[in-house]
């Protein structure tokens, strides 16, 4: 069976992508499984640019097709931050507790329809040969007013859709898989590897 790497060192990316992927052919493998202990430094300024050279550096290291995903939340009263300094964003020491008073506080006395945010997740699949092909998935909520949830990572607790009335920290993890970004951009990841590797044709 053909082997993937699933080049991310966050647990619960790691956990996502195995539950998304699981039944495709591939040999699912993380850093860890092929003991490759190298971070990339993420210095794009777009998702893509840092999806595409991690799933690039990461092929040419372990000589496996390789995917690598980078996501963030923008938040448009913020111009767009955290954006992709999403895990850095006020110090990569800073905790998401802190995070989120700083974030609320900025955001105070806004209302709904101005606290509009997205989760933004772009993959990026890449050959040793240097072929690559990326996808984006998003999905639109806004800020909530405090957190909530104990589910998922990161600005989670913070990230409400008001269809649900429910921030992505009060989904299950399956429920929050068939609708976010990630889980979005992992089904476009998953019909292209689903017919990988692609034909000399449709790769130009
Ligand atoms: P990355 O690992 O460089 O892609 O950074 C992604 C960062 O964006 C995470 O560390 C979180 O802060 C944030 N983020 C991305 N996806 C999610 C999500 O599904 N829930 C909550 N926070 C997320």
């Amino acid at each position: 069976m053909n082997a993937l790497l699933l080049a991310t060192t966050n647990r619960h990316k790691l956990d996502e992508f195995r539950a998304i992927f699981s039944h495709l052919p591939f040999d699912l493998l993380s850093l860890a499984d092929i003991q490759l202990d190298m971070d990339v430094e993420e210095t794009g300024t777009t998702f893509l640019e840092n999806a595409e050279l991690k799933a690039h550096a990461y092929a040419q290291v372990s000589g496996m097709l390789s995917l690598a995903d980078d996501s963030g939340l923008e938040i448009d009263a913020l111009g767009g931050a955290p954006g992709v300094y999403s895990a850095r964003f006020m110090g990569v020491d800073t905790s998401y507790e802190e995070r989120f008073r700083a974030i609320l506080e900025q955001l105070q006395g806004l209302p709904l329809e101005q606290r509009t945010a997205r989760f933004r997740s772009v993959i990026s699949l890449a050959e040793p040969s240097g072929y690559a092909r990326s996808v984006e998935g998003v999905i639109e909520g806004v800020i909530a007013d405090a957190p909530r949830g104990t589910y998922g990572f990161g600005y989670d607790p913070i990230f409400l859709l008001p269809a649900l009335g429910k921030t992505t920290a009060e989904l299950s993890p399956e429920h929050k898989n068939r609708i976010s970004h990630r889980g979005l951009a992992a089904a476009q990841a998953r019909q292209l590897l689903e017919n990988w590797p692609l034909s000399p044709s449709s790769k130009e």
